[in-house]
């Protein structure tokens, strides 16, 4: 598996889309997307150039998740066999591994990384699938859990039931040889699938209490649910660990903060905005970087700077053997931070885009495009 892969995922149109018309602009194949700008069509502009009417973008998965009943259609299951089988293997490989949503309020992302009571997500899959690929084996392995939620650039337990109007925000610190980490983060340990998921609804539940209580929409913060997963084997008699992280995140919607909104909201969106814009600096720069590796293995050359590229601003410093590498910026935002042992180096990384198929989403579409687009 590569170290960073992107998937693109179409939700079906939802009932205000399809009263407003309901246009569709989001086609698909199997590793292309897509999306046709409607404005620009009907303005019949001899100065338009029909690319301009046409995006788009390659990735590694694309889903048709627009009619279920079609022939196309890409259920949960063929998601979860495609994403999350990968997760698993890798986490049983001894790789960190983290698998995000991105993408405007409203697109899918915590119907794919959450699901719904009638359409599990992939969190309770990995969830029953660590646990299904454990028994036969007997191995001996300690499955521990922790959900946080990280809102305006502060960190909060989602297991731990607090004083939801008083909550005190946790502390990021990073420890030399572990890594970052939260002080104070309740950790859970789980020996079966049931308990995993009566955490993940608990977390879930206190999610949406503090988007009541201690702010207003849980669409503006980040929930993180980890899994560290350890397990124990006797090698040459003697005894060792294999360790690996699975961070599964749902992010806050991708949408830009109105410039109108009173300043609390500006600071809340500008936050926001911070940590996925460096997100997307540090995904850009990964995917770079191990661009300019296997190049640099293969014609031993310095690479190009990758035009157009969030990270290429970043790409200027030299490390050992002549190599040029991105600076990768994680330490800019607290969620780049805490995501920073399971992202890039040796872990794996995979980023699903839920964008919706409607004519009305078409500028923030185009824009979850380019962000994925720059991942890879
Ligand atoms: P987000 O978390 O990005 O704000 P949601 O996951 O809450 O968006 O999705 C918005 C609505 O669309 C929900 O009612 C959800 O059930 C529905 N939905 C999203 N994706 C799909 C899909 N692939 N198939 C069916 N319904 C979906
Ligand atoms: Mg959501």
């Amino acid at each position: 598996m590569a170290n960073v892969r992107v998937a693109v995922r179409v939700r079906p149109l939802s009932a205000r889309e399809r009263q407003d018309g309901g246009r569709i602009i989001v086609d698909m194949d199997d590793k292309q997307v897509r999306i046709r700008n409607m404005k620009v069509d009907r303005r019949v502009d001899a100065h338009v150039d029909a690319r301009e009417r046409l995006l788009e973008f390659t990735f590694d998965f694309c889903y048709w998740s627009l009619d279920p009943e079609g022939p196309r259609h890409a259920s949960q299951e063929e998601i979860f066999q495609d994403l999350g089988v990968s997760v698993l293997s890798a986490a049983e490989e001894g790789y960190n591994v983290c698998l995000f949503a991105y993408g405007q309020t409203g697109s899918g992302k915590t119907y794919t990384m959450m699901g719904t009571p009638d359409s599990m997500g992939l969190t309770p899959r990995i969830c029953q699938g660590l646990f299904r690929d454990l028994e036969p084996e007997g191995q001996s392995c300690r499955v521990e859990i922790s959900f946080l939620e990280i809102y305006n650039e502060r960190v909060r337990d989602l297991l731990r039931t607090a004083d939801h109007k008083k909550p005190t925000p946790l502390k990021v610190r990073e420890h030399p040889d572990t890594g970052p980490y939260v002080q104070g983060l309740s950790q859970h340990l789980v020996s079966d699938y049931r308990q995993a998921v009566v955490l993940l609804e608990k977390g879930i539940a206190n999610r949406i209490t503090a988007a009541t209580h201690v702010h207003d929409g849980s669409s503006r913060s980040h929930a993180i649910f980890s899994i560290q997963y350890t397990q124990a084997s006797l090698e040459n008699g003697l005894p060792s660990e294999i360790s690996s992280k699975i961070n599964l995140v749902d992010l806050a919607g991708s949408e830009r903060a109105d410039p109108n909104f009173c300043r609390d909201r500006i600071t809340e969106g500008a936050n926001i905005n911070k940590s996925l814009v460096t997100l997307g600096i540090v995904i850009s720069a990964l995917a770079q970087n191990s661009q300019m590796f296997s190049s640099c293995q293969s014609i031993n050359s310095v690479t190009s700077e990758g035009e157009g590229s969030f990270a290429g601003s970043q790409s200027s410093s030299l490390s050992g053997g002549g190599r040029r590498h991105c600076f990768i910026p994680y330490r800019d935002s607290v969620l780049t931070w805490l995501l920073k042992d399971s992202l890039g180096g040796n872990s794996k990384t995979i980023m699903i885009a839920t964008i919706s198929p409607s004519c009305g989403s078409y500028s923030e579409t185009a824009s979850t495009l380019r962000y994925a687009g720059h991942a890879r």
